[in-house]
């Protein structure tokens, strides 16, 4: 009995062309003279490299650790030589740089040693450990690190596994269920058992019959459920696929671990299962290279690899305008080819005039609604955007903006020709921008008023120690032993005593010689006055003796005429 669908609110139905690049075999490229692999492969905090340049590397050396709860580590693709660990174009719509380790490899392919991973007994916690340590992020595109989605181990209800590859262009899911279904159902197992899933299910869609044979064969009598879905972009969105498939809506701000259900892309799962079962971290991806180009097909192309490597081995058309990274739908257009290739790269397309004709200049919103009937996140995308174009970032918040998966539905019905997602992805850059700048205020000010608490902690605190009526402090709260300045007394110093004695003869011996001229200053004189006296008085007695005489004498000499 075929399995009862629940489809999911509106969606669209583009041209595929997948035809493009799906009817041949995974194929493979040569070495590129250099690999320029991002330390940011995925979504959180960059990888911390541990090499230097000048090092030499063996192919699956550990290059970088993750850094913080939400990163992963990066291996060395190939082995080499680490020529530069410096900023380099990354694949992203800015153009900017981030820090890259560049190798050169020696073309000797030297493996480090490759031990598998006994995850039945490990423990949830260790096999997480060791993804994390091999570098296993989610290969849908997002790039999540995948051992944050193992969980306590507790057990969910359902395991979803996403093979949907909605998305116009992109055939690398395609191939890969073809052709490694066996490897690929062995890594479904794997997660079935460390998740303690109940059920499983993978949804394919239908316009991949060879994927979803492939895979009903490798499931042989293995309780797996391969689902064939009505290809409907985009089925693919997470959301949207467990809704498919079990009928149940995440509510925005949820999590589907919380109603019991787990979602995993295929790529993710092979590269799991390459992880523990052989060792192997994660170093190459399939990737899709297609659009305006002679040789459309997938490749398992080493990360780091230049794009413009990928490029020239599709042989991309002379008309060609611009790459996408991504597809049509959710990809972003790349400013240039010198970037490497990265974890989440599933895809790059040649875009030409052909393929890709201008799209007309966007008219005004004529509120047609067009937009709100095919968004699978049942939004009002035309308010979203009258919001964002009015800078009123809030007001989209509270519609939910969030809740916005950038599908692109909504642009692509638009009979307005308007970009509506540019506006949906400038408006939460900026409630974003907004959030963190608030929580640095934030930050500033409770530090701010926690050093003033401390401040006046300790202004107290010194008071209370100067206050003559102070308690005296408990000697456990005494920060340490006060030493006190030696006590003040009015007995002058033996030094001080001998220099007072000096200035006072000296005082003495400058009366003396102003007592024959001027008069000593009175402050100062007083004491050398009171010693001159005894000779003051004697000199004062000669002079009455000698009068004394003098008159004695005239006296005499009257006497005698
Ligand atoms: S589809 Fe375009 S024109 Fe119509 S309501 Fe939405 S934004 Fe406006
Ligand atoms: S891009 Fe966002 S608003 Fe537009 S249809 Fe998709 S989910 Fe809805």
């Amino acid at each position: 009995m075929s399995r009862i669908l629940h489809p999911f609110h509106g969606g669209i139905r583009p041209p595929e062309h997948k035809r493009h690049s799906n009817g041949s075999r995974i194929g493979s490229l040569p070495l590129p003279s250099q690999l320029v692999l991002s330390l940011r492969q995925h979504i959180g905090q960059p990888a911390r490299p541990i090499v230097v340049p000048g090092d030499t590397v063996l192919k699956g050396q550990t290059l970088a650790v993750p850094e913080g709860r939400i990163s992963s580590a990066l291996h060395a693709p190939t082995s080499g030589r680490i020529v530069a660990i410096e900023p380099r174009s990354v694949p992203h719509p800015s153009g900017l740089t981030e820090l890259c380790v560049v190798l050169v490899p020696d073309g000797q392919e030297r493996w480090v040693e490759r031990m598998p991973f006994d995850w039945r007994t490990a423990g949830i916690e260790a096999v997480a450990q060791q993804l994390c340590a091999m570098g296993v992020v989610g290969l849908g595109g997002a790039g999540f690190p995948t051992h944050l989605k193992l969980g306590s181990g507790r057990g969910i209800e359902t395991l979803v596994i996403n093979g949907a590859e909605c998305e116009p262009y992109i055939t690398c899911d395609d191939r890969l269920m073809r052709e490694r279904a066996a490897d690929l159902v062995a890594g479904i197992q794997i997660l079935r058992t460390l998740l303690r899933a109940q059920t499983v299910l993978v949804g394919v869609e239908d316009n991949k019959p060879e994927a979803i044979e492939a895979l009903q064969l490798a499931c042989g009598g293995a309780d797996i459920e391969v689902v064939a879905l009505p290809t409907r972009y985009p089925s693919g969105g997470a959301k949207q696929l467990i809704r498919l498939l079990t009928g149940l809506e995440v509510p925005a701000g949820t999590r589907a671990t919380e109603l019991g259900v787990q979602c995993f892309n295929v790529g993710t799962v092979y590269a799991l299962y390459r992880a523990l079962e052989h060792g192997e971290p994660l170093i190459s991806r399939i990737v899709t290279l297609t659009g305006a180009v002679a040789r459309p097909g997938n490749v398992e192309a080493l990360l780091g690899t230049p794009l413009d490597a990928l490029m020239q081995h599709a042989g991309a058309d002379d008309g060609v305008e611009g790459y996408l990274y991504g597809g049509p739908m959710m990809g972003f257009a790349l400013p240039s080819l010198a970037a490497g290739l990265t974890k989440s790269g599933n895809c790059i397309v040649a875009k030409s005039p052909a393929l890709f004709p201008p799209a007309p200049p966007p008219m005004p919103c004529i509120r047609c609604g067009d937009c709100a009937q095919v968004c699978p996140a049942e939004l009002q995308p035309m308010d979203l955007y009258w919001f964002a174009r009015a800078r009123q970032f809030d007001r989209a918040r509270e519609r939910h903006l969030f809740d916005c998966i950038e599908c692109g539905a909504c642009a692509y019905v638009c009979p307005s020709h308007i970009p509506l997602v540019d506006y949906y992805r400038h408006a939460k850059a900026e409630l974003w921008a907004a959030d963190a700048a608030g929580q640095a205020a934030d930050l500033a000010r409770r530090r701010h008023q926690a050093r003033q608490r401390r401040l006046e902690a300790a202004q107290q605190a010194r008071a209370e120690r100067r206050s003559p009526h102070a308690a005296p402090v408990p000697a456990v709260t005494s920060p340490a032993p006060v030493v006190l300045p030696p006590p003040q007394t009015d007995a002058p110093a033996p030094l001080d005593e001998k220099q007072a004695r000096i200035a006072a003869a000296l005082a003495r011996a400058a009366a003396r010689r102003d007592g024959a001229g001027q008069p000593p200053a009175a402050a100062s004189a007083q004491p050398v006055a009171d010693e001159a006296q005894p000779v003051a008085d004697e000199k004062q007695a000669r002079i009455e003796a000698a009068m004394a005489r003098a008159a004695q004498r005239r006296a005499a000499q009257e006497s005698r005429r």
